[in-house]
């Protein structure tokens, strides 16, 4: 008589799993949003840029669907179907014709609600572990395709790097970039903002003509992003939600001009927001920035980060 196979018994032959993917934050280098479509999005140009904070995600074999999950935020996210992590499992398995069983434990670092797209990370991470813990063997375009119905910045969060986003932000294209890693500050505020209620706020005041002048193309970024000056790369920066951002949280204004004050080259409020982004010189800048943000009390917690980096990896 054969004995039954337990869940573990594949990992203890070292056969399968676990499977362990870390996945970045992003910010947006350039978000550069046009007008309201249909379908409820808003038409963006953007440039997104993964950034060295990441959320980690574990699976395993498992006899039904089950997340646990600890750190950043957690304790405000259910473990049900409106999680990300379990919405992309069964996107997946849907796809690919396989059960959605799985053990996944996710540990979260990148903030919630915080500008930074860590929802969108937890989908592209489920997505990148369940394929390999499953042997789906799915191509990285496959996985994208599956990511852009999960979210507007999902696809970005498989490949990582720096890349232009068009559409409502789902259709991705590498941008070529000299192979240099640029310095950043993360200035993360206590709470989150809504992204659907900063876009109806930059609609609000766009039709009150109270909102600044649409940043427009984003050729000036990619030159700067050609080159390997920071200097030139701080002039390029923009981001057509700040406003809005400002408007719901107008204390980030003092964390902009302490960033500045503390030497960054320039700061930007990420996405939706409320997270600060500042572009430091050198890595040694932006340690220093980072304590003084920490010290004239402007954040919650300020973090150094590099980028680019990949996107969601198994490893
Ligand atoms: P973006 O920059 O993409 O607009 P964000 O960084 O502002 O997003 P997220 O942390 O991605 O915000 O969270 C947005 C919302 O997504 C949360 O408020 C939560 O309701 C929902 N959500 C569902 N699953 C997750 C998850 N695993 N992690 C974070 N948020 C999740």
């Amino acid at each position: 008589m054969t004995e039954a196979w337990r869940p573990d018994d594949d990992e203890r032959r070292g056969a399968i799993g676990p499977v362990r993917v870390r996945v970045p934050a992003k910010v947006n280098l350039h978000l550069g949003v046009g007008p309201l479509r249909r379908d409820g999005y808003h038409e963006l140009n953007t440039i997104y840029h993964a950034i060295s904070i990441y959320d980690e995600l574990t699976a395993r074999r498992g006899d039904t669907l089950a997340l646990t999950m600890e750190g950043e935020g957690t304790g405000e996210l259910a473990l049900d179907d409106t999680n990300l992590v379990i919405r992309a499992a069964h996107a997946l398995a849907g796809y690919a014709g396989v059960l959605p069983h799985a053990r996944l434990h996710l540990r979260k670092q990148i903030p919630l609600a915080g500008g930074l797209a860590g929802g969108s990370a937890d989908a592209a991470a489920a997505l990148v572990a369940c394929d390999a813990l499953w042997g789906t063997g799915l191509s990285r375009d496959e996985l994208a395709g599956i990511a852009a119905d999960l979210g507007s910045d999902v696809p970005f969060l498989i490949y990582g790097g720096t890349a232009l986003g068009t559409g409502r932000g789902e259709a991705i294209s590498p941008v070529l970039a000299r192979p240099t890693s640029w310095h950043w500050v993360v200035a993360i505020a206590d709470g989150g903002l809504s992204t659907p209620t900063a876009y109806r706020e930059l609609d609000r005041l766009r039709d009150s003509g109270a909102a600044g002048a649409p940043l427009g193309s984003t050729d000036a970024l990619l030159g700067a992003l050609r080159q390997r000056d920071p200097r030139v790369l701080a002039r390029t920066i923009g981001n057509d939600l700040q406003d809005a951002a400002l408007a719901m949280r107008p204390a980030l204004a003092d964390t902009l001009k302490a960033g500045e004050a503390a030497g960054a080259l320039t700061g930007i409020v990420s996405g939706s927001g409320p997270t600060c982004v500042f572009l430091a010189a050198n890595a040694a800048d932006a340690e220093r920035i980072a304590a003084e943000l920490t010290a004239a009390g402007v954040c919650r917690e300020a973090r150094v980060a590099h980028g680019p980096v990949a996107g969601a990896r198994v490893g």
